[in-house]
């Protein structure tokens, strides 16, 4: 046999099948693009789903491809068996109603046994069928020249997922010698038994039925071919090592991780097993992050969550006891880059994730570790068995494998219920597998759409108004030459400016009309040969096929909408170089009245990150930047830098929008032609809406005005209600709470006042003064202004006494003091207030009765209440 590598194989393949006149897809993300059935991609089909269920009529039936796939359905088998990956690549040839059984079958067999391509001995190979395919039988058996007892029936060979496309399926398998069986009495040595002998390499599967909603099975229209061979199992085969991780697909992660953890690889080592789960560990969870995906708590990101940390308890055997993972990435990058470039692109963002997750498992591995504790002592003061239920809410819960728990509690003397552990992983994956069957399965075919073919052209990017002739009307599923009535139909012309939905652009709506009839255009979208289908309802007379109409769009929504798709391009460049490379796009929504853009990234933004973002699209469309829509081929796209779209099937020949080489895009939606036009752009929120995706929503042109403007007249709402002009708004508002702290500083030391005042008996204090009553009151904190109102309080209390009110308050004295008038001639209020405050070190003065002052020397203050006291004094005795 020939030596070739990883790369080599996958070169052969597609090779082999583009010699047949088939046509290469590429390889789509990890991350199903509109499909919310299946969480990961997860074989080459996966990703063709719209051509087997005869949404979309590909350009050539024949189609070739090498797919990254990831299957999560046994991942605690894996690094145990030779054969099983998280990810892997599925290498597949698929006919879309052109070739069937027989072709197919030939074709694996040549390219498995001719010299010119991998050359397998044919006697190394076993082939299994379903029980009732005698075609299958007799294809291998009369074509192929196969023995019949290397030609095995096994029930299991139908392929079914639901409704939709399914049949029986052949899988093809290499012996790979008795070295490769065990003494193990539970093998099944045969091809399609559970062993390591008999390999199965490739699958074929021939869709001939359509699984019906009802349950029913009825001959396809057209029979489909699917077919997937597991690259790493045939290069483990091809270079002759034992396992898929001898390969070199997997070797240079494993030589990287003897370096990291000082180990050697060896099979005749526990482990063995760690070398082996990590290295396919780094693969998956790299693709997967690289291709949109992100750790978390739920769906994918649990996945990769679960898969991190197996992978850093399997480290644990290797003794690492850091974060490691991340350095792993490089390498993957490399061996994958050639025909995966994807990692080599974002490995700085890959490398951060993965680290930041490692080291948030080792730090709850420790409460793990507490939580094991704790069940290892009810299980000791029990009867010596850890639960299943307990060791599969460490698996599932804490990252612990079933096989560690096992281990700790081995090493304490005690074992694990395996059969309750079993039933609860049964039990989840049960619920798994019934979340997952109802919406795996595939549309049922349309056949009246798919059978129609004529050309129909859009002739909608420079204009919102043509004339077209009726193609088709269709009403329930079938075709009329003519319509009237109230009933939704759908309407097909040789040519429409009708935009129908695609690429997150939303479709036109308009009017369709001639002498003879009225039709309201409600939706839009593509039917399988490409042709724009027009939905809704006639508002008058009859439609009739063979007639032409005169086909108008909704100009003003659709001058809207094309710039909001403008602005979206521009504000996906602009998120670029704000938050960086890493940021790709998620899903986006372009209407008449806003636009919303959905991207992979961490964190939330901030303002300030908002406020650039913005500016940025701003300047864009202030510069006056021609948008310039090209058709070229894909690669003259690729060289001019196109950003295309992840996992978007594009054809040979692109539509590439360029913003003056700002933005530039693969696209086929509508655009300005000078971002100018947009006018303006304003984000109004940004948000988080999953796992590592956040979502941007915006406005532009007279829904940027109108927003402004509503922003303007609240201001001046506020201004109003402030009864200042707008620019002294803020002034105004800082001055009120200035104002506000002071009375609340106020009422609280009146009150304070007050308090001191009813809780003391100030009565009391009165003193006789020869004839004349004298109250001196001395209190904390009341400022001057409180003072007079205080003093209005006592005095209506003490109507026929000199009172001389004293307050400290901020380093400073403040003071009133009143005469009754009676007493005026004998003692005045003003001369008082002098004696005071000239112990007082300041100033005073006033009228007979009243008089007010204040001073520094706090300390004073005796002093200044015995001079008022001599001044009463010596007033009487006429001094
Ligand atoms: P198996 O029974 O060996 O687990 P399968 O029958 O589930 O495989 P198919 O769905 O028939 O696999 O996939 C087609 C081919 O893809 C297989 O023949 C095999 O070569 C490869 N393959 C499938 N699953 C894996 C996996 N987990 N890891 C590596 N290769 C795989
Ligand atoms: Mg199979």
């Amino acid at each position: 046999m020939k030596q070739l590598t990883g790369n080599e194989i996958r070169g052969l393949f597609l090779d082999y099948f583009k010699e047949k006149d088939h046509m290469v897809e590429p390889s789509a993300p990890l991350v199903p693009i509109d499909d919310d059935s299946l969480l990961w991609i997860n074989s080459g089909v996966a990703t063709l789903k719209k051509y087997f269920d005869g949404r979309v009529i590909p350009n050539n039936p024949k189609i070739v491809n090498a797919q990254k796939s990831i299957r999560t359905n046994d991942i605690e088998n894996v690094g145990f068996t030779a054969r099983h990956h998280t990810f892997f690549e599925m290498l597949g040839n698929f006919s879309i109603g052109d070739y069937f059984k027989k072709e197919s079958i030939e074709y694996a067999w040549e390219f498995l046994t001719s010299e010119k391509w991998i050359g397998f001995d044919p006697d190394l190979l076993y082939v299994t069928i379903h029980p009732e395919d005698e075609e299958a039988y007799q294809i291998w058996q009369d074509v192929i020249g196969l023995s019949p007892e290397r030609i095995i029936r096994i029930e299991g060979n139908f392929w079914d997922i639901g409704e939709g496309p399914c049949g029986p399926n052949s899988e093809i398998f290499y012996d790979r010698g008795p070295s490769y069986g065990t003494e193990d009495p539970e093998e099944e040595m045969y091809p399609g038994g559970e062993n390591e002998r008999y390999l199965e390499i490739w699958n074929l599967v021939f869709s001939e039925f359509n699984h019906n909603s009802d349950g029913t099975y009825t001959p396809l229209p057209k029979k489909n071919i699917d077919t997937g061979m597991g690259l790493e199992r045939v290069t483990s085969v091809i270079q002759d090592v034992r396992t898929n991780f001898d390969t070199d697909l997997f070797m240079p992660i494993i030589r990287e991780l003897e370096q990291l953890s000082e180990q050697k690889y060896d099979e005749n080592k526990v482990h063995d097993t760690a070398f082996k789960v990590i290295s396919d560990h780094i693969r998956t969870v790299s693709f997967a992050i690289a291709d949109g995906a992100l750790p978390s708590n739920e769906g994918r990101g649990y996945v990769l969550r679960r898969l991190i940390r197996r992978a850093v308890r399997f480290s644990k055997d290797l003794g690492l006891n850091e974060s490691f993972m991340y350095k792993l990435v490089d390498v993957v990058a490399e061996n994958m880059k050639e025909f995966y470039p994807v990692v080599s692109e974002k490995s700085d963002f890959v490398k951060e994730v993965i680290r930041k997750e490692e080291e948030r498992f080792l730090s709850t591995l420790d409460e793990g570790l507490k939580i094991y504790e704790e069940i290892k002592s009810r299980a000791e003061v029990g009867n010596g068995v850890i639960g299943g239920k307990d060791a599969f809410m460490l698996y599932d819960t804490y990252g612990f494998p079933y096989e560690l728990t096992v281990e700790y509690a081995e090493a304490d003397g005690l074992t694990v219920d395996e059969t309750g552990f079993k039933l609860a992983m049964e039990e989840q994956r049960e619920r798994a597998r019934k979340s997952r069957k109802s919406s795996e399965s595939m549309q049922v075919q349309s056949e009246t759409l798919s059978n129609i073919t004529d050309q129909s052209t859009f002739v909608g990017y420079g204009t919102t108004q043509s004339t077209g002739k009726l193609l088709h009307i269709v009403h329930n599923d079938q075709t009329h030459q003519s319509f009237d009535g109230e009933d939704e139909i759908e309407l097909i012309f040789d040519q429409t400016p009708f935009y129908a939905t695609s690429g997150g652009q939303v479709a036109d709506k308009g009017i369709i009309q001639s002498k003879s009839g009225t039709f309201e255009v409600n939706r839009v979208y593509k039917a399988p040969h490409n042709q724009h289908v027009h939905v809704g309802q006639i508002k008058a007379g009859t439609l009739s096929v063979g007639d032409t109409y005169e086909l108008t769009v909704e100009a003003d929504a659709r001058k809207n909408i094309t710039k909001n798709h403008t602005a979206t391009h521009l504000l996906h460049q602009a998120l670029k170089d704000v938050l960086g490379s890493h940021v790709n796009q998620a899903g986006s929504l372009v209407e008449k009245d806003r636009l919303r853009f959905d991207f992979s990234h961490l964190s939330g933004l901030s303002q300030e990150e908002l406020k650039t973002i913005e500016s940025i699209v701003n300047e864009k469309i202030f510069d006056n930047l021609n948008v310039v829509i090209e058709e070229m081929t894909i690669d003259q796209a690729k060289e001019k830098g196109a950003m295309a779209l992840f996992g978007e099937k594009y054809g040979d020949v692109v539509r590439v929008v360029d913003i003056d080489t700002y933005s530039i895009e693969l696209c086929g939606g509508i655009h300005v032609s000078n971002t100018a036009e947009i006018g303006l752009f304003k984000i109004l929120s940004e948000s988080g809406i999953g796992a590592g995706i956040r979502r941007i929503e915006a406005v532009t042109s007279q829904k940027a005005v109108q927003y402004y403007q509503e922003k303007e007249t609240k201001l001046n709402e506020v201004a109003d209600k402030l009864n200042v002009r707008e620019e002294n708004v803020l002034k105004r508002i800082e001055q009120l709470n200035k104002d506000k702290k002071t009375l609340e500083q106020e009422v609280k030391q009146l009150k304070q006042g007050l308090q001191n005042m009813n809780n003391s008996n100030i009565g009391d204090s009165i003193e006789e003064i020869e004839n004349i009553q004298f109250l001196p009151v001395t209190v904390d904190g009341v400022s001057a202004k409180d003072l007079r109102e205080m003093m209005d309080d006592i005095k209506s209390k003490y109507q026929s006494s000199v009172i001389a009110l004293v307050s400290v308050v901020d380093d400073k004295v403040s003071m009133i003091v009143t005469v009754p008038k009676s007493l005026t001639n004998t003692v005045k209020a003003g001369d008082i207030i002098k004696t005071m405050a000239e112990a007082l070190g300041g100033k005073g003065g006033g009228r007979p009765d009243m008089a007010q002052g204040g001073g520094t020397d706090i300390d004073k203050v005796p002093d200044a209440i015995n001079n008022a006291r001599n001044h009463i004094k010596y007033s009487q005795k006429g001094e």
